[in-house]
């Protein structure tokens, strides 16, 4: 479960991290409510479970009231990256001197804790990784013996912490090691880590994903888990027990079973498309599951197209084909439909499919075929072999 900024902040806080006081709200007037009480300037953060806030817009400084109505009221309801923005995080505005970043996540081919730590924070670390590894230091932690004071003092100095600071850097990093362990975090990561021009060091981001299987043992945190802030698909998805994920691409993936949503996602891929969203309507998928998959597929506007794989074990080919005519009836889709019927009783529902010669739904024989007229489909182009 991953936490919005302002819930792993709390968390931070419980464990002795610094950050700086601030409000969570849901209108401008709570906003402005909120300037009032932590002090301006202030800095107004979009609330959204994605990284990469900051040059999407989404996050802000206000000198006064006038400019923190401005900007909650650009900011909310904004689209970062297909997340929407529900709620504001306003804190007191920080003076930065130096940005760094810091982390602790399950290594898991280590099988070990894995502490993190760069002096070139506040931009994407995956980009230092690439262009300066050594800039970034990679330290595990025996899980027995914890983080020791000792050990963090040698990864602040290994990685360039400024001297004054290099104390503050570990009492931080040991402050995370503890937020990861004791919540059941999968990763805890602070970036940027600031120091102030007075020399103090203090969070200014986070993010904190917990562990779901963990959860039981955190009732404090199960509430955590914000539906608002869910994407609405999703939660739908969740509700009717279907798998859904949403992605950034235009081709909406259907798929019975795990293993096939994946490999057509690796297909489509392939051939140069990009997924939308993928769903796996699991084994024995009937009419009314289908009709179900299809909405939820198409409510999300970016899909340009569809494919439909699949591969009859359990589930019957006569079945998905009537399911797909009787949710065409229904939902009379604009966009096309790319549809790969293989398996159990796959004659009878590529024959059921031509009959009904639904508008926009053309049949590919291979996963191989689907996913070149369902790459070309969603740009625009033109293919043959119509249903
Ligand atoms: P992200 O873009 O989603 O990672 O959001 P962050 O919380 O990391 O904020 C993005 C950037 O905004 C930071 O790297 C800072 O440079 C800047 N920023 C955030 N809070 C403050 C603040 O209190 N003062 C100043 N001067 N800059 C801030
Ligand atoms: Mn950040």
């Amino acid at each position: 479960m991953d936490l919005l900024e302002y819930q792993g902040k709390q968390l931070f806080a419980r464990h002795g991290l610094k950050v700086s006081s601030g409000r969570a709200v849901a209108d401008v007037e709570g906003a402005v409510a909120a300037g009032a009480e932590v002090g301006y300037p202030v800095v107004v953060k979009a609330q959204v479970l994605i990284g990469g806030r900051g040059k999407a817009g989404g996050v802000k400084l206000a000198e006064d009231e006038q400019q923190l109505r401005e900007h909650a009221g650009n900011i909310l309801g904004m689209n970062i990256r297909g997340h929407t923005v529900h709620t504001l995080w306003i804190e007191h505005a920080s003076d930065i001197a130096a940005e760094y970043y810091a982390a602790v996540l399950l290594d898991r081919s280590a099988k070990k804790p894995l502490v993190m730590f760069s002096t070139e924070g506040g931009v994407d670390i995956e980009e230092v990784a690439a262009r300066d590894p050594e800039r970034l230091i990679r330290r595990h932690v025996d899980l027995l013996r914890g983080l020791s004071r000792e050990q963090a003092l040698s990864i602040a100095r290994e990685g360039g912490a400024d001297a004054d600071v290099v104390e503050q850097v570990a009492d931080a990093l040991v402050a995370l090691y503890e937020v990861w362990l004791a919540e059941d975090a999968i990763l805890a990561e602070i970036n940027p880590l600031i120091v102030t021009p007075a020399r103090e060091v203090r969070a200014l981001d986070a993010k904190v994903s917990l562990d779901d299987n963990a959860l039981f043992r955190h009732p404090d945190n199960q509430s955590l888990s914000d539906t608002a802030n869910e994407d609405p698909i999703e939660a739908r998805a969740k509700e009717q027990g279907v798998q859904y994920v949403k992605l950034d691409g235009d081709i909406g993936i259907l798929g019975n079973g795990a293993g096939l949503v994946m490999s057509t996602l690796d297909v489509v891929a392939q051939a140069g498309g990009s997924p939308a969203n993928f769903l796996d309507a699991g084994g024995g998928s009937n009419a009314e599951k289908i009709r179900q998959a299809v909405e939820l597929l198409l409510a999300n506007d970016a899909v340009k197209a569809v494919l439909f794989n699949i591969f009859g074990g359990i589930t019957r080919g006569d079945e998905v084909a009537r399911g797909l005519i009787e949710a065409f009836e229904q939902i009379k889709p604009v966009v096309p439909f790319v549809v790969r019927l293989d398996g159990t009783n796959d004659v009878e529902g590529r024959r059921l499919l031509q009959e009904a010669a639904l508008p926009n739904v053309y049949q590919a024989a291979t996963m191989n075929e689907a996913a070149e007229m369902v790459v070309a489909l969603a740009a625009g182009r033109p293919v043959g072999a119509r249903a």
